[in-house]
């Protein structure tokens, strides 16, 4: 078998220049430095600023890392929810987060989107206290993506409540619309092509009032990740606990090598290769996309259901040194293929796996 290459939706494919990276941190020995020294500040630092300018970060926004996007659900929900969040669910990845409100003692409501599609704004129905609405940009599960307009409408409708948005699977390449969300969030291992461990949390100065204010009314935030903490030591460029070193200075690098590359270059290769993908597999007779509607397919990650099963799919590109995605959970597990379209991935990659695909199973 050749050696694998992965376009699995996370962990994926590292990003090309990460083994030059992670080479020099080993030789530059960041792995042994205090957290508290000046040379961890100029990581933290480098690593902020380039993620600022890469992603078009305001700054209006902090910036705070966590090990992953799963404690940022939680987090979210102990910092910016005292009674009252609201979930658009469409897969596993956004149910999830709306079980974790209800497993933190909170009333977590939600509206859930036909299978195989994203919800629909004029399905919601949100009770006036609502203070958090939480919208998945791109539901890894399914391949489904919320359209940004939808953001300004929700936004327009409910102006009181925070917006929070899972862009785990979809940044870099979307340009999410800050004004009109009050946090994002991602961790590494999908579109940065990094090693997993390291979740970032943006967040606006609406976000940090709310925290304040339920820390005032003595409601609990949690403990060393609650956002005063994390604020006080971001502010220093710091981290409250022993942080993912390498995961931090990893990302700095790659956001500066994303920089060099340019992001309209990234978004435009991502939109190229997204349609030849597309291509095959509407083309194919024993592939269709599960998501039907042509607005909410993910561009990241591109969900096929098999007419003949997921298995063959899988074993015969596997053979062929292609790693792809099974279908999520045990629901989809034997019926999807689920492809990732990140920035690592090459053109030539994503053209020799389509061609591959092409010719299987006629
Ligand atoms: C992978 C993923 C997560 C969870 O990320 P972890 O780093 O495993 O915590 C959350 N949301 C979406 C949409 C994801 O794809």
């Amino acid at each position: 078998m050749a050696i694998p290459y992965y376009f699995t939706p996370g962990p994926s494919e590292l990003y090309f220049t990460a083994d030059f990276h992670v080479k020099n941190a080993l030789k530059d020995k960041i792995l042994s430095i205090s957290h508290r020294s000046r040379q961890f500040e100029q990581i933290y630092e480098h690593t902020e600023s380039h993620l600022r300018l890469l992603l078009g970060i305001p700054d209006n926004y902090q910036i705070f890392f966590t090990s992953s996007a799963t404690e940022i659900w939680e987090r979210i929900i102990q910092n910016l929810v005292k009674e009252k969040s609201y979930h658009l669910v469409n897969g596993s990845f956004s149910r999830r987060f709306y079980e974790i409100a209800n497993e933190l003692g909170r009333k977590g409501g939600m509206v859930k989107a036909q299978e195989g599609s994203c919800c629909d704004p004029n399905d919601m129905v949100v009770p006036e206290d609502t203070e958090l609405i939480a919208i998945t940009h791109n539901e890894t599960s399914i391949g489904a993506s919320q359209p940004i307009g939808d953001m300004q409408r929700i936004r327009q409708a409910f102006p009181q409540a925070l917006i929070a948005v899972d862009a785990v699977s979809s940044l870099p390449f979307v340009n999410l619309p800050f004004g009109d969300i009050d946090c994002f969030y991602f961790s590494v291992q999908k579109g940065f092509g990094l090693p997993a461990g390291l979740g970032v949390w943006a967040l606006n100065e609406r976000c940090i009032e709310k925290a304040l204010g339920m820390q005032e009314n003595n409601i609990s935030l949690g403990s060393y990740h609650a956002v005063p903490s994390l604020l006080e030591r971001a502010q220093k460029k710091q981290t409250p606990e022993t942080p993912n070193v390498l995961g931090i200075y990893l990302l700095g690098k790659i956001a500066e090598d994303m920089l060099t590359k340019g992001i309209d270059q990234i978004r435009r290769e991502t939109e190229y290769k997204a349609a030849v993908l597309s291509q095959v597999i509407s083309k194919h007779p024993q592939l269709e996309f599960f998501v039907r509607e042509g607005k909410y397919q993910s561009k990241t990650v591109l969900v096929a259901n098999c007419k003949n099963g997921s298995a063959p799919w899988l074993h015969a590109l596997e053979e062929k040194g292609m790693v792809l995605g099974a279908g999520y959970g045990n629901q989809y597990k034997d019926k999807h293929i689920r492809i990732a379209n990140f920035p690592t991935h090459s053109k030539e990659r994503i053209e020799m796996l389509a061609d591959t695909m092409e010719n299987l199973f006629l």
